[in-house]
């Protein structure tokens, strides 16, 4: 079967891009060419600023109802379509078939929760103080078109925030995807192509990523920007944000703690953790990093741990039973070797994997490494691999204190039996999203979004809406 071909979407129609510059498509599997296609040059940018402009003046007119109407025949097609999606997601993007389609299938629920919330967003009447005000309304208003970008390790279900949030505000959304997997995304914009979404709702450009970030924030036009990415990324666009006044959402980087305290389960804990460190080989913003241990429990924890890493099976994600796919491209593979290699000089002690594996395409072996000490790159970079690191801790003050000592404020994630200390880890773990006893903290029915360092707002959940919509005071006086 052929890849299907990589266009731009502006103003209704798939166009191809008019720049110089041609992008690639490889299979991380075995680094073969899946495709190339043109990058948007400045023409198309601005038709595309051009349409979302257009676009917002129809959508944003439009009943909440009657979106929901469109956006949910969307989400019916993605969801008949899922099997063939699931399908280029791997192919582009690596992650085992099965993962893939729970993320396409998830990404159209997503959509549907932001647009059922979005018929029930409620103004707020507040008492008059003057006599003679009939009325003074505090009414959520769609912010106006909103320029987003995601990176690629979801390539549905990061789009899937963006396009669900803004769309259900009635806001119009030019979307830049990873320019390494934008298939997936394609692919849900053709289904709300097919379910007729008016043009100009919904755009998608591709090209250089810094080129089109700062010629779409500067645009005055574009009333908001909603960036998924690293911190240091995720800080620029900031900046230029602030400099155009522009509203911003920052979904950024995470270094993830697991506080196992003595009186947990350390087998089943250990079980579990292999799942949620190595789903997607570990290439997840919410991915349990550091693992610390009550010293107590912590031979049974690594023992445990250790044989689940080693029991993974690696290969291409589109094979039956594989668990754990490639890294997404041969750069990451250089930087995982950089992290393990210094965490061993310093003194890091390595349990299993700790280099590439030898086959075709961009394996790096899931990867355990017992006390690597503070001085170690990986204790406070995040690896954004398939990398955990083990350390012990004595007393619970400590291992509160090490959860919090980094920039991060992502996920936080805790396992306990005593009430008490469920209840104090969750309030003092510093994270957006703190897990107790499981792992799942990302849900469409909740918000995401990190504290500190990992971010500036939320996605998903009502906040996912509200993030696109504006604040506006309505006052009527009699005449
Ligand atoms: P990155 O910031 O370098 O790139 C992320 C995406 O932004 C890529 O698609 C890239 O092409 C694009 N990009 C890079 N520079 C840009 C610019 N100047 N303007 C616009 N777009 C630009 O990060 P990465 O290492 O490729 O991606 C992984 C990062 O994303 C990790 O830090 C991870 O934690 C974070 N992430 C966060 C979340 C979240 O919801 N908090 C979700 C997924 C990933």
């Amino acid at each position: 079967m052929n890849h299907p071909s990589i266009r731009l979407y502006i103003d209704g129609a798939f166009v191809d891009g008019r720049g110089a510059l041609r992008l690639e498509v490889r299979n991380p599997a075995d680094g073969v060419l899946l495709t190339d296609y043109a990058a948007a040059d400045d023409a198309d940018l601005r038709a595309a600023v051009a349409a979302a402009a257009r676009g917002f003046a129809v959508w944003s007119r439009k009943l909440a109802l009657e979106r929901f109407r469109i956006i949910t025949a969307a989400t019916a097609l993605i969801r008949e379509r899922a099997a063939a999606i699931a399908r280029i997601l791997t192919l582009e993007q690596g992650k085992p078939l099965a993962e893939a389609l729970r993320e396409v299938q998830l990404s159209a629920d997503i959509i549907d929760f932001l647009a059922e919330e979005a018929k029930r967003l409620a103004a707020r009447g507040v008492p008059p103080r003057t006599a003679g005000v009939l009325s003074q309304t505090v009414q959520r208003v769609p912010i106006g078109p909103v320029a987003a970008f995601t990176p690629w390790n979801f390539p549905a279900n990061l789009p899937a925030r963006k396009i669900g949030g803004a769309l259900a505000a009635g806001c119009s959304l030019i979307l830049k995807p990873d320019e390494q997997v934008p298939g997936t995304c394609l692919e849900f914009v053709r289904a709300f192509h097919d379910a007729g979404l008016p043009p100009g709702v919904l755009n998608v450009v591709l090209g250089h990523p810094p080129h089109i970030s700062s010629t779409l924030i500067a645009e005055p036009a574009i009333a908001k920007i909603s960036f998924t990415g690293s911190v240091p990324v995720g800080k620029q666009l900031g900046e230029l944000a602030a400099r155009h006044m522009k509203r911003y959402t920052a979904e950024l980087g995470g270094h993830a703690p697991v506080v196992v305290c003595a009186d947990a389960d350390a087998q089943a804990v250990a079980r579990l953790a292999v799942v949620a460190k190595f789903r997607n080989a570990g290439q997840v913003c919410a991915s349990p990093v550091r693992l610390l241990v009550q010293r107590a429990r912590l031979d049974a924890f690594r023992d445990a741990f250790v044989a689940g890493t080693q029991a993974l099976k690696v290969g291409d994600g589109l094979a039956e039973g594989t668990n754990f796919g490639p890294l997404v491209n041969e750069r990451r593979l250089a930087l995982m070797q950089q992290l393990v290699d210094d965490a061993l000089a310093c003194g890091g002690r390595l349990l299993c994997g700790g280099r590439r594996i030898e086959r075709p395409g961009w394996f790096y072996a899931p990867t355990v490494i017992e006390g690597a000490p503070e001085r170690a790159r990986l204790q406070s970079e995040e690896p954004f691999g398939p990398i955990a690191l083990l350390d012990a801790f004595d007393d619970l003050d400590e291992a509160i204190a090490r959860a919090n000592a980094l920039p991060y404020g992502l996920a936080a994630y805790a396992f306990t039996r005593d009430l008490a200390t469920a209840h104090r880890l969750g309030q003092e773990l510093q994270a957006g999203m703190v897990g107790i006893n499981h792992f799942g903290v990302s849900q469409p029915e909740t918000p995401f979004g990190g504290v500190k360092e990992s971010g500036i707002g939320h996605e998903s959940g009502l906040e996912g809406l509200l993030g696109c919509t504006e604040l506006k005071l309505v006052s009527v006086a009699a005449p």
